[in-house]
């Protein structure tokens, strides 16, 4: 299949992007890297009037380092982080996050907004970002509003983000030296979305202890507070399995084999933060 006739534009700056994305007489879609976007197009799942290209926007494409955080614009490539051009505030979590994203042509193009704006349940970024406590950048015609991450993902490939507003940026918190993190994803083969997806986080400075379960057909589901979920003992064998299967069956994630492979990829998370 191929796309309909559509225009297009690639405005320089956030401001004519957010008022072409305003338009109300045409269908307008913003694109970034292409990667979720392009297929929807040839399949015609898409029918934009307007295509606005926010790739030429500098803004967007901008890394800003502060004593407590990192902010990466939305434009930032999955390659990008994958080769270290983003100051390293998360203690590698970041770098090693982006480089387990499909593969490297996908990863070239593919953005960090723009994989958060798809809202795939099993996207990579959704959930480590959740684990990493990151906060969504959103411009709009009026204002810029910040929306912790956990509250960005509305559902399966739908947002908090209202018509014509643009995600710009990221912001994560920087981890004190202190802090351990594992990721895990299981997948049939490299470059596969994930089918189950398990996060651990431990930042004692920080009072963090965080466990995230992705990859669920929904959200991420979230243990803000994990120090019961992984017990005193701290490792992957000390998991409460019964709270850990209620969070899940709360969550909608009732089979049983499905939670035994969310199990499994969180105990792996586990495992890598402790070292093993
Ligand atoms: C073969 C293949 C394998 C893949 N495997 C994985 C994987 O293992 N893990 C994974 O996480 N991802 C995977 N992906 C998805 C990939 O990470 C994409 O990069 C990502 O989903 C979309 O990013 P993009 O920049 O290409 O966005 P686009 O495709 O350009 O856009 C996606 C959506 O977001 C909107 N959008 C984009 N940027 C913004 C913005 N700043 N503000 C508002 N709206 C915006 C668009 O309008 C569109 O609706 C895979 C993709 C492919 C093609």
């Amino acid at each position: 299949m191929k796309p309909v006739r559509f225009d297009y534009a690639r405005p320089a700056d956030l401001a004519a992007a957010i008022a072409l994305g305003r338009r109300d007489d045409v269908v307008v879609k913003v694109i970034a890297g292409g990667q979720s976007l392009g297929p929807m197009l040839n399949l015609r799942l898409i029918q934009p009037d307007l295509l606005v290209d926010i790739t030429a926007i500098a803004e967007l494409k901008r890394v800003e380092e502060a004593a407590d955080s990192i902010t990466i614009g939305s434009c930032v490539t999955h390659a990008d982080i994958e080769d270290g051009h983003v100051p390293d505030v998360t203690c590698g979590a970041l770098r090693a996050v982006a480089s387990g994203i499909a593969y490297r042509a996908v990863r070239n193009r593919g953005t960090i907004g723009g994989s958060l704006v798809h809202a795939d349940p099993s996207a990579d970024w959704i959930s480590a970002l959740t684990a990493l406590g990151a906060s969504v950048i959103i411009h709009g015609a009026q204002q810029e509003r910040r929306v912790p991450i956990e509250g960005f993902m509305a559902g399966v490939f739908e947002t908090d983000l209202a018509s014509g507003e643009l995600v710009s940026g990221i912001q994560i918190p920087r981890l004190s030296s202190a802090a351990r993190w594992g990721y895990y994803k299981t997948c049939r083969k490299t470059g596969e979305f994930a089918h189950a997806i398990g996060v651990y986080l431990e930042d004692p400075e920080r009072s963090v202890c965080r466990a995230v379960i992705g990859a669920t057909g929904g959200k991420p589901i979230v243990f803000a507070d994990a120090n019961a979920l992984v017990g005193a003992g701290r490792s992957p064998g000390a998991l409460d399995v019964k709270l850990a299967r209620d969070g899940m069956t709360a969550h909608g994630l009732t089979d049983p084999i499905d939670q035994q492979i969310h199990l499994a990829a969180l105990r792996r998370a586990i495992a890598r933060a402790n070292g093993s």
